[in-house]
């Protein structure tokens, strides 16, 4: 393995014989003067002042010991230690200010053998001078050194660098060898796969390139929302080329001084160049390659900014060192790492479409025993769901048959999963009330009676009046019959009478309204809002685009870009949209209403109805 220090100066290592040297003086002073006595010292029992004179004066005491305010007295008891010889137990009682002790000791009988009780004062002992300065001084100021130069390292070692006089880089950066991801651990993704194989068929043989002259492009950078396999595929052209792989997230850069940063990159490229061919990683680049906007300035992620431009255009592409980075928010680098010859070649990667679901979860139910699976199905139910978020379903499925006793993972765990991921688990304690039961089985009755007299709604696949931990009370899920990229402006409408007829239910039905629509309400907004001001569907204000995404990748976070008076005229037209639907609601659910309530009554029974049987009964009333 490689490691690195950036500055490994000698001028530390006396330090290491100093260290130990006093280490152990201060260890001896410390045993000496707490351990040592207590251990090798006898037991000593208290006991009061006027015992020890009732003893005196009984002529059972043999010996005193007098020791600053503390009087030691010895009586024979008959105990014997491990060799047999008699052991005198050794007594402790505080000094009085008694003018006649000196003299009743004189007087008293003792158990000694012709004499009288044997009794002394200790002299208190003074320490030698040089031994008080190494105790008192020396000793505690070794002590605080020490503590405080590990808490330093320790920062050090934290922070990831140089500090101060402190030349030394303790931070090693290893190359993995042996990645075992290949291609075929991503699934979809083909136009990315298509783009990497070339840098892997370089590294593979990279005589044919360089016989021709062609230099490799330095730099690969992967953009897409997150959990689309980024960092899956990075690792999977390492495991393909089967060179060394070193692998940083952009925040391992950023320190906290000035400086830090760039060493770190200097450090990496050297370490690269030895390794040649081989690739560094590095994930999340927008920590460091963050636009420089002239207004806030961080001089450190400057600093090392600057460094990775130069050192990518220091080294040499035919040696065969290969930047991969990756990012979810392209749009905040900085145009200087885009430029050609430095990250000159970007691979997107995109959410999966229906086929690159179905490849992913193939991908993944691999690793987890399982029956025959309705892919098509749950590739449906999947609709925007990103690499990861398959993933995890494949997994939580895996983890429900486990609950339910099975030793294989059925559809029907599958989807089951997609609904906890989508709207959580289901809550069993709750207590709805048989009133609100009703009302919200009319609610989830209307949304899909709405979405079921419209032409073009994606079919009803469930209903549910089962409450989910998210907070819903229940919901309806629709699963189009196939993948939808284009979205006509009668779709979002008949989309927001959809959303519309759950509350629509309610004031038809009910004569009142609750506040079950929240959630209906929002997404109606939305969905209002962005056919005006980003999809140009409405009259009034044509094709201007009013609002922009700001993270495309990350949020649907957007910014008004137009003047006040023109907000206000965009809200009228969304209150004039959503109005629309809701009434187009109201009335499919007037004209409805025997339906509304056979169904409702079904679903109040079943609790969780298919959309077959939904679809059955709307059918066996019609015809
Ligand atoms: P990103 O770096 O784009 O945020 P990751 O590469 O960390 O996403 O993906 C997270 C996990 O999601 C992967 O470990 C993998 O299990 C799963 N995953 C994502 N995309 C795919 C894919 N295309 N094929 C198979 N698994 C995938
Ligand atoms: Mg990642
Ligand atoms: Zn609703």
């Amino acid at each position: 393995m490689d490691k690195k220090n950036i500055a490994d100066n000698s001028s530390q290592k006396p330090n290491v014989n100093w260290k130990s040297l006093l280490w152990t003086i201060a260890l001896l002073l410390i045993l000496n003067s707490l351990v040592f006595p207590y251990l090798f010292k006898p037991k000593i029992i208290p006991t009061t002042y006027s015992a020890f004179i009732s003893k005196v004066d009984s002529g059972l005491v043999k010996q005193v010991n007098i020791d600053g305010n503390k009087v030691y007295f010895t009586t024979p008891n008959g105990e014997v230690d491990r060799k047999g010889n008699p052991i005198d137990a050794i007594f402790q009682t505080g000094r009085m200010s008694d003018a006649n002790l000196v003299d009743r000791l004189l007087e008293a009988e003792s158990p000694n053998e012709n004499c009288k009780i044997e009794f002394s004062e200790t002299i208190p002992r003074e320490n030698s001078p040089i031994l008080n300065f190494l105790l008192f001084w020396v000793l505690p100021g070794a002590i605080f050194f020490f503590i405080w130069r590990n808490a330093m390292r320790s920062m050090r070692g934290k922070l990831g660098g140089n500090y101060m006089s402190f030349g030394q880089n303790k931070e090693k950066i290893y190359a993995e060898d042996e990645i075992k991801t290949t291609f075929a651990d991503v699934a979809g993704q083909e136009e990315a796969k298509e783009s990497l194989n070339e840098i892997v068929d370089f590294l593979h043989n990279p005589k044919k390139y360089t016989e021709i002259g062609a230099t490799l492009p330095k730099g690969v950078l992967l953009v897409g929302p997150p959990g689309t396999g980024k960092t899956l595929i990075a690792r999977a052209v390492a495991g393909e080329t089967k060179v060394p792989f070193f692998a940083l997230s952009g925040s391992e850069f950023v320190q906290m001084f000035v400086g830090m940063g760039a060493a770190k990159v200097r450090d990496l490229f050297s370490q690269a160049n030895k390794k040649a061919p081989c690739i560094i990683f590095i994930d999340e680049i927008d920590a460091i390659g963050k636009r420089r906007d002239g207004i806030t300035t961080n001089d450190e992620r400057e600093q090392t900014l600057n460094q990775l431009l130069t050192e990518m255009d220091g080294f040499n592409g035919q040696k065969g060192v290969v930047i991969l980075a990756a990012t979810n928010r392209p749009e905040s680098l900085d145009k200087a790492l885009l430029r050609p010859g430095r990250f000159d070649r970007r691979v997107q990667m995109e959410l999966p479409d229906l086929e690159g679901r179905k490849a992913i979860l193939q991908v993944h139910l691999k690793k987890i025993q399982h029956d025959e699976i309705d892919l098509d199905l749950i590739a449906r139910a999947t609709s925007g769901a990103s690499g990861a978020e398959l993933a995890n379903i494949v997994n939580e499925a895996a983890l429900r048959a486990v609950r339910n006793n099975r030793n294989s993972v059925i559809t029907n765990d599958l989807e089951e999963s997609i609904e906890t991921v989508i709207a959580g688990a289901k809550r069993k304690g709750k207590v709805i009330s048989d009133e609100e039961k009703r009302i919200i089985a009319y609610h989830e009755i209307g949304h899909a009676l709405v979405a079921a007299m419209q032409t073009h709604s994606a079919p009803v696949h469930k209903i549910t009046i089962i409450p989910r931990t998210s907070g819903a009370l229940g919901y309806t899920m629709q699963i189009d019959e196939s993948e939808r990229n284009l979205f006509s402006k009668e779709d979002l409408e008949n989309r927001i009478a959809t959303l519309t007829g759950g509350r629509a239910a309610e004031e038809v039905i009910f004569n009142k309204v609750t506040t079950g629509a929240s959630n209906d309400i929002e997404q109606a907004t939305k969905l209002a809002r962005a056919m005006v001001t980003r999809y140009g569907m409405s009259e009034e204000f044509d094709m201007v685009a009013l609002e922009t995404i700001n993270n495309p990748y990350l949020s649907s976070d957007t910014s008004l870009s137009c003047s006040p008076e023109t907000a206000a005229r965009i809200d009228d037209v969304v209150l004039s949209i959503v109005k629309k639907a809701h009434e187009k609601a109201k009335k499919i659910i007037r004209e409805n209403e025997n339906k509304m309530h056979e169904l409702s009554e079904y679903l109040i029974k079943k609790e969780t109805i298919t959309g077959e049987e939904f679809m059955n009964i709307l059918k066996n009333k019609t015809t």
